[in-house]
């Protein structure tokens, strides 16, 4: 088809289904996935027994409500009972094509995924529905800001670029220069990191001599891995001459769930006829309406090894309906994409602090390069909150203007809190590629 003619939407159909049609197919696929779930993983079946409940029972979607939850804790539990990989997976190890695990943070037990390769056909299909949504076209040169390890992170929109016939540049290993200088050379037009890592390599093209938004032939970065901060897509945006596009999947369901399209609404599409995405009141399991924050449950109905039924995610979201957004696709949004983690919120003299919100204060100053948010205990009862910051060469003769205004940013928009906002010498924070982690909380230690 030539280009004049491509279709908006990657799945023409699917994508513009009546809210009727899309529940009608949500239903049949969650019926086939519950049924499946139950003959061909005895970890379901034991959830379900246990809960009182059977397939036969999943008569109306309504009906998804009976089904108990799944946790990451009882998916390690059956892992640990039945090394490697628990007793949720359908199928014999034999028939899977590739392994992936998470990484294990803080000592914690990694989750490991076997994938067949029908399922790797439908992980790179999900991406397709973002990256085609968002613009990209055959015509497009791709680089992949990745490092191809055991993460499954972009591997699967790997397999999406080169389904749509896009020239694809994986970049491995590399390091940060020799990136920026083939993102030149190769004249890519779209790159692919997440937000931290794109703002870095912004950070560091500069420190070369080279202006990406002028040199480059970027028009559009694609965002995947850490929650969504609209002041770090802004940022992004002006460091890269490009539109900043962000997508969210999770190694539990091996792909994106949501995608930001073209119109950019200021908020993330749900594949609706891939996925049920419920939203609830994280305490009590109860839904919450459109427009309030409540925990992301998600059902799964396109891996075959790993049934993925009413998943708890921990991910803070607002659901709004489609309509909020202008291009005529009828999946739900979530505005502004991933919002935080349950167990984000910090408590804090009396105040709730959340990364994201600090983040999107401290990204207000193109002078500051990184950052750390460390809390500590003092004299045992009085606990602290201290900004670690790093300054971009050339900017010290503003610091003491900064250090005083982003103190009382921060207070603002904390009710008052008092943050102590520290210089730190240049490279002695941690940067990063992969889900930045910039919160030490030192009080228990
Ligand atoms: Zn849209």
């Amino acid at each position: 088809m030539p280009p004049d003619n491509w279709s908006p939407y990657w799945n023409p159909k699917n994508e513009t289904l009546s809210r009727k049609q899309l529940d009608q197919l949500q239903l049949v696929k969650l019926q086939r996935s519950v049924e499946r779930a139950w003959n061909q993983s005895p970890f379901h079946r034991r959830l379900y027994e246990n809960a009182g409940v059977n397939p036969d029972q999943i008569a109306t979607l309504d009906d998804l409500r009976r089904l108990p939850f799944m946790t990451r804790e009882n998916w390690m539990e059956s892992q640990a009972e039945k090394p490697l990989f628990g007793d949720l997976i359908t199928r014999p190890r034999d028939q899977a094509i590739r392994y992936h695990l998470t990484s294990g943070t803080s000592g914690r037990q990694p989750l490991r995924v076997l994938d067949s390769r029908k399922d790797w056909s439908w992980i790179a299909e999900q991406w397709c529905y973002g990256f085609w949504g968002f613009g990209i076209r055959p015509t497009d040169t791709v680089f992949f800001a990745f490092s191809y390890g055991s993460f499954i992170g972009f591997w699967g929109a790997h397999y999406c670029c080169e389904k749509i016939g896009c020239l694809v540049i994986p970049s491995g290993n590399m390091t940060t220069e020799n990136r920026i200088k083939q993102i030149v050379e190769m004249r890519a037009t779209t790159v692919c990191a997440t937000p931290t890592y794109a703002l870095r390599m912004g950070q560091v093209a500069q420190k070369m001599g080279i202006d990406l938004a002028a040199d480059g032939a970027i028009d559009k970065v694609i965002v995947s891995g850490e929650p969504s901060i609209p002041a770090t897509k802004a940022m992004v945006e002006e460091m890269w001459g490009a539109k900043c596009g962000d997508t969210a999947g999770m190694t539990e369901i091996g792909t994106i769930m949501i995608f930001e399209c073209s119109h950019q609404p200021g908020g993330t599409h749900i594949i609706e006829d891939h996925f049920i995405e419920e939203v609830l009141n994280p305490d009590t399991g109860e839904p919450v309406p459109y427009g309030e924050p409540g925990e992301r449950v998600v059902t799964s109905f396109g891996r075959g090894f790993i049934p993925l039924i009413r998943y708890r995610t921990k991910d803070m979201v607002i659901k709004v309906p489609a309509s909020n957004c202008s291009c005529g696709r009828t999946g739900d949004l979530y505005q502004g994409g991933i919002i935080g983690r349950v167990d984000d919120m910090k408590l804090i003299r009396g105040t709730n602090v959340y990364p994201r919100a600090v983040e999107t204060v401290v990204r207000e100053h193109p002078e500051i390069e990184e950052f750390q948010i460390v809390l500590t205990r003092v004299d045992n009862i009085r606990d602290e909150i201290t900004v670690q910051i790093e300054l971009v060469p050339g900017s010290d003769d503003i610091w003491a203007e900064l250090q005083k205004k982003l103190g009382a940013d921060l207070a603002d928009a904390h009710e008052g809190l008092r943050f102590n906002v520290e210089r730190v010498e240049r490279g002695a924070l941690p940067r990063f590629e992969l889900k930045a982690k910039r919160l030490q909380d030192l009080r228990d230690q």
